[in-house]
């Protein structure tokens, strides 16, 4: 993951091999998810082509998928920027995880095997040990994919599809509106559900889900907008 302390064999930038469109794509997106790559972030074209070793054309087409997905804006004539939901669209965001994600555990409560629990178990130890280190992009990449992971296990695709676009935006949303010191997801919290879903409880987890979210939501202030601080290299360290 981390290109900051290269092997040996990918010191030498010239001789490694170029990434693939998904690669480029899973990095710009894991950047964004660990808050490296600030909302307003222009995205230069010739740039990423330098850095990556890949040709322009590949990477309008990333930048047109991450557009697709409402984590880049492309704006005629100046070019790709990293999305910056106003207030309006991050209230938006939150709705909408309200209105599907308590259901969502709902589902999983009644389906959950014993391995789709010690999965979800597993998660939180990451997340567990990414606070222990107090690495806050860490922190709140897994805090976003624990949401992810139970969309998977419920095993419905659009589901799916939703939350992989939710988590991304709600993380550009925090990054832009989280008081300073707020937690990601509260810890206990994801604990507490999985403890509802593991026994089969629908009603208890969907509760869980619910105030999760609202507690998430609480620890934003929409009225300090952040200013972004450009870090094309963030994406490829
Ligand atoms: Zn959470």
């Amino acid at each position: 993951m981390n290109r900051a302390n290269p092997t040996p064999a990918t010191k030498d930038t010239e001789s490694r091999t170029p990434y693939s469109n998904e690669e480029i794509y899973g990095r710009i997106q894991k950047a964004v998810l660990e808050h490296r790559l600030a909302p307003g972030t222009k995205l230069i074209e010739e740039r990423l082509a330098e850095v990556s070793g890949v040709s322009r054309t590949k990477i309008r087409e990333v930048l047109n998928k991450l557009a697709h997905e409402g984590l880049v804006t492309l704006v005629p004539n100046r070019g790709a920027f990293i999305a910056s939901p106003s207030v309006e669209q991050a209230r938006d965001v939150f709705v909408t995880r309200r209105m599907i994600e308590p259901e969502m555990a709902r589902l999983l409560s009644q389906s959950a095997t014993p391995p789709q629990v010690r999965a979800l178990r597993k998660h939180v130890k990451l997340e567990s040990d990414a606070r222990k280190r107090d690495d806050r992009p860490a922190i709140i990449r897994l805090s976003g994919e624990f949401h992810v992971l139970i969309a998977d296990m419920v095993g419905n695709e659009i589901l799916l599809r939703m939350m992989r676009e939710l988590a991304p935006l709600t993380c550009l949303v925090i990054t832009l509106y989280d008081k300073p010191n707020a937690p990601a997801c509260p810890h206990h919290e994801h604990s507490d559900l999985i403890d509802a879903i593991a026994a089969h409880d629908g009603a208890r987890a969907a509760e869980c889900m619910l105030e999760h979210l609202q507690h998430i939501e609480a620890t934003l202030n929409f009225e300090v907008v952040k200013e972004a601080s450009p870090d094309i290299e963030a994406i490829f360290s």
